[in-house]
């Protein structure tokens, strides 16, 4: 059995500007209204397998740091950052912004992605719903609109 999520219908989501440096059209400077859809598989136990308001409220703190941010890659690889005081510096593709470091979300990958997002997110989720015996496994979604999304799986 499981139960899902859906982030579009519930307020899970998120709105942030990033870039893909190595695709055309997305390595320009643009943003997303994210959303966040969720699966978790596992057995009932004292009636849930997880309690929605509590999987829900989680899944908010996690999305929360990436609110309303731009979301910068840290490891370099086609784009490159350091900080200058309270900037951030990227550069890639003969480009070059200047962020203000607290408007600033630092991703571990090396691109910006749903899918890099979605296993950021899973793994933090995996993290907190993993103590629970009765869950087996979770998928979790980072949709970039409506219908468009890069789901990952985690699995004990
Ligand atoms: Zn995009």
């Amino acid at each position: 059995m499981f139960l899902e999520l859906d982030g579009w219908k519930t307020e899970v989501r998120f709105a942030a500007a990033h870039f893909i440096p190595s695709h055309d059209k997305c390595s320009r400077l643009h943003g997303h209204d994210y959303g966040v859809r969720a699966r978790v598989h596992g057995v009932v136990k004292d009636s849930f397998i997880v309690d929605f308001l509590e999987l829900r409220r989680i899944i908010l703190e996690i999305i929360g740091p990436i609110d309303h941010r731009v979301i910068v890659p840290i490891v370099d690889g086609i784009s490159s950052h350091r900080e200058e005081g309270n900037q951030v510096i990227v550069e890639y593709q003969g480009k070059k912004f200047s962020f203000f470091l607290p408007d600033v979300y630092y991703l571990n990958d090396t691109t910006s992605s749903s899918e890099a997002l979605a296993k950021q997110v899973g793994s933090k989720l995996w993290e907190r719903l993993s103590p629970n015996e009765n869950v087996s496994r979770i998928e979790l979604s980072i949709d970039e609109g409506p219908g468009m999304g890069a789901w990952v799986e985690i699995h004990r």
